[in-house]
């Protein structure tokens, strides 16, 4: 029996309208208006349809969003001057550095240099340490994404055999660390395999939740996959397309058609994780702006 589909698409504006509804609630009860800023450094094309399509979901939800373009040669001391006037900024509650960055600039100072109440990608240190020790925190996107699609799917990881295939500070490591812990719709087995995995097939067979974040177009093939597993695609790569207007296409780590024939479930490649990490991105910043809130409440 083919796959049901998760549509990420769906779920995820089911979010954002509830992160709508709360953000119409903090603007009534405080003036407050969440509010978010981007960085983007270089004119990487991907970079600036994602920040693109971020500001969209801002101006979606009501919130306030601010997008400073610097060219590629920006230095690093100058990048973190630009974030900390974000820092000591009242109307920003989230800092968001688009990622990847230009190879001169060392991305970790980057990252620590957000002040980590701001940090609505969650990928301080601070925050990175709070996931992994089971705080609250601002878990990052994808990830979070991922184990919310799960939930709204009615699927849960506990005692299930995870294997996710990709180590990324951004994807790999957080979603292991997050379906690991012991709390509800979490408590899995976790496996990762990665580069140095020797026979990766032989670990997806044994995956209940496959997830897919390695970057390879169409990698997992249908018989890596044990029949009725739940396949999470998180990969986005353009492949060539002729037959496309633009030339190319977008597919995933997962090659669909032989997977949708063997897996329970699986997300599609666009419409599955993707909208998710945005939908995440607008709790985590109106988590930020009821956390700077309160923060200013009681200093007063
Ligand atoms: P990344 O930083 O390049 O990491 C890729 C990981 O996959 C690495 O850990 C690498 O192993 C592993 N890997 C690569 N080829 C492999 C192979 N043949 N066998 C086993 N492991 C392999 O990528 P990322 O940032 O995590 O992103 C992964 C994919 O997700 C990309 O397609 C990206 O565009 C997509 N993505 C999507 C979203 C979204 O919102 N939908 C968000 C973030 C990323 P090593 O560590 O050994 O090198």
């Amino acid at each position: 029996m083919p796959a049901q589909i998760i549509d990420g698409k769906k779920i995820s504006e089911e979010i954002k309208q509830e992160i709508k509804l709360q953000a119409e609630a903090l603007y009534n009860e405080t003036g407050v208006i969440p509010g978010l800023a981007f960085i983007l450094v270089g004119d990487n094309p991907a970079s600036q349809v994602y920040v693109k399509m971020k500001g969209k979901a801002c101006e979606e939800l009501g919130f306030y969003s601010i997008t400073l373009k610097l060219p590629a040669e920006t230095t690093e001391n100058e990048l973190i001057e630009k974030i900390n006037a974000f820092n000591s900024d009242p109307k920003i509650h989230g800092i968001l550095v688009q990622l990847p960055l230009p190879s001169h600039i060392d991305e970790q100072k980057i990252l620590q240099a957000i002040n980590p109440v701001k940090d609505v990608d969650g990928f301080h240190p601070i925050n990175v340490g709070k996931l992994v020790i089971g705080l609250d925190t601002y878990p990052p996107c994808t990830p979070a994404g991922i184990q919310e699609l799960l939930k709204r799917s009615g699927i849960n990881p506990a005692g299930k055999h995870v294997v996710i295939v990709g180590r990324s500070n951004i994807v790999g490591k957080p979603i292991a660390n997050i379906l690991l812990q012991k709390k509800e719709w979490a408590n899995a087995t976790v496996t990762i395999c990665h580069t140095g995995t020797k026979d990766i097939s032989y670990f997806t067979k044994q995956a209940d939740i496959l997830i897919a974040a390695m970057g390879k177009p169409e990698f997992i093939k249908g018989d890596m996959i044990k029949p009725g597993a739940i396949v999470i695609d998180v990969g986005v790569n353009r492949v060539e397309d002729p037959s496309s207007e633009k030339g190319y296409k977008l597919v995933g780590d997962v090659h669909f058609e032989s997977a949708y024939e063997v897996a329970g479930a699986i997300t599609p490649v666009p419409g599955g994780v993707g909208p998710m990490t945005i939908a995440m991105l607008m709790k985590n910043t109106l988590k930020a702006a009821l956390v700077q809130v309160k923060a200013k409440h009681f200093s007063n």
